[in-house]
């Protein structure tokens, strides 16, 4: 038999793992005893303990975009490693952490220019959620704190991130602060009324945002959160013109409005960021992470415009700190890595290279619903989405079973061919490196494609 890939055998790690290891949205129902072992990485492709290579159709969790096991990034890690591994964020600057920050300023978009750096994409947000605070008290507008978001949306799980997350809230059995945040109705256009035009969507959702402004008054609204497409609630591109509109009305009753860039910067769409190259807004933050590292190391960073730090700044304003920060902001080695990452996609071309292969990627995500399990495809760059669908004719448990397990179903299909996908209840989600090629997206949607049509033979 091949070596393990692993210096314990795959079947002991797996069971330590199950004694001992909590994963994240871990289910305390059932113990997971064959959890696959991951044990290396190259290119597009993950193999397990044993050797078995998958293609990683998520891209990690939509962070992996240069690809597996660069030396590059290894030796980048390394060399800072070795020279500055570590420093105090508060009493030290370093070349890492200020050449990244001024890069950062150069790729986004307006007068966004000052970054804070966090240790992932909840830190992220969070930061930016209590500079939106801080920023109310010190214009002496302390009733301004509410903030808007939207069902479906996920932003994190620190506190306030998981507060300002939208997805599954009712059926939730963890405590989140429910009196800061109002949600808004879901804007996904595959859940409009039948013959209900996109524009008229589009309008009815720009009116959702209106109304929670008119009843909650924009004089206790701090900010209005959103991910230019809904990444995990399903990769939901929202109708043209839809945030522009939004950011828009946001402007005009001196409400912020962040973009969590965290699944669509650097690169996913084409672009280093997408508010402004590919919806036209310009935020005033923009939080990311996941990319910014290609997953490497964990960093992320909150990228606040000119003009909000302008209007707290002040001599007057020497006492006045804001009190956030992590022993890990900034830190060099993580600094590093995300510098060799942005080259390497400048070098390589690889946000040209996902603009030329994206059409192909879509061309063959919208082939897929041809099946009559499939109710959607959606996406976006590399981005994308496959909804499983009931017919209303099947008895109540297969309807049910498709509802809830549709993506599973397809995720075990495709593994069993060397496909990995990220299930979500009767969806699986997207996000390949970006390196991926024409030929590697026809294997990926190849292999889809079989597993779908079996597992709606033995649904349907
Ligand atoms: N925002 C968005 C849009 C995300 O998709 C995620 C992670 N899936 C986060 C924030 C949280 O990032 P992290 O898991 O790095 O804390």
């Amino acid at each position: 038999p091949p070596r393990a890939l692993t210096r314990h055998d795959p079947g002991t790690i797996a069971a330590w793992d199950a004694d001992h290891v909590i994963h994240p949205w871990e289910s305390m129902g059932e113990e997971v005893t064959d959890r696959v072992v991951a044990a290396k990485a190259e290119g597009i492709h993950l193999y397990n303990a044993e050797g078995r290579r998958f293609i990683d159709g998520p891209g990690g969790m939509w962070c992996m975009q240069i690809g597996y096991g660069r030396r590059e990034m290894a030796d980048a890690i390394a060399e800072q490693a070795m020279k500055l591994a570590y420093h105090s964020p508060w009493a030290f600057a370093s070349e890492p952490s200020a050449l990244l920050a001024r890069k950062l300023a150069q790729m986004t978009p307006g007068d966004l220019n000052s970054v804070f750096f966090t240790t992932g994409g909840s830190s992220a947000v969070d930061t930016a959620l209590r500079f939106a605070q801080f920023y109310n008290n010190l214009r002496g507008r302390p009733e301004k704190k509410l903030f808007l978001a939207r069902e479906r949306g996920y932003h994190g799980s620190t506190y306030l991130a998981a507060s300002v997350t939208g997805k599954d809230r009712w059926k939730n059995p963890m405590d989140v602060e429910r009196r800061l945040v109002r949600f808004l109705p879901d804007i996904n256009p595959y859940h409009r009324a039948p013959g209900q035009s996109e524009a008229d969507w589009c309008d009815e959702k720009v009116e959702d945002l209106a109304r929670a402004i008119r009843v909650e008054g924009a004089d206790t609204i701090a900010a209005f959160i959103a991910e230019p497409i809904l990444a995990s609630g399903g990769v939901i591109v929202p109708p043209e013109g839809y945030l522009r509109r939004c950011a828009e009305l946001c402007r005009a009753h001196d409400i912020l409005f962040i973009a969590d860039e965290v699944v669509t910067g650097f690169g996913r769409l084409g672009h280093w960021f997408a508010s402004e190259a590919v919806f036209g807004v310009v935020p005033d933050i923009i939080t990311c992470a996941k990319g910014l590292t290609s997953g490497y190391v964990p960093l992320g960073a909150a990228i606040i415009s000119d003009r909000l730090i302008a209007e707290i700044s002040g001599e007057d304003r020497a006492e006045v700190l804001f009190k956030n920060g992590y022993t890990y902001s900034g830190h060099p080695v993580c600094c590093a890595a995300a510098l060799t990452s942005i080259e390497i996609i400048e070098r390589e071309g690889l946000l040209e290279h996902v603009r030329r292969v994206a059409p192909h990627f879509q061309a063959r995500l919208r082939d897929l619903a041809r099946h009559e399990i499939v109710g959607d495809v959606r996406g976006m760059g590399l981005l994308g989405c496959v909804e499983g669908t009931a017919r209303p004719d099947l008895p109540e448990e297969r309807r049910f079973a498709i509802d809830q397990h549709f993506g599973e179903l397809v995720d075990a299909a495709c593994e069993a061919r060397g496909l990995i996908v990220r299930p979500l209840l009767n969806m699986c989600v997207f996000s390949p490196p970006l390196i991926i090629s024409e030929g590697e997206i026809d294997e990926m949607f190849d292999i889809l494609d079989a597993a779908i049509g079996e597992v709606q033979g033995e649904m349907l």
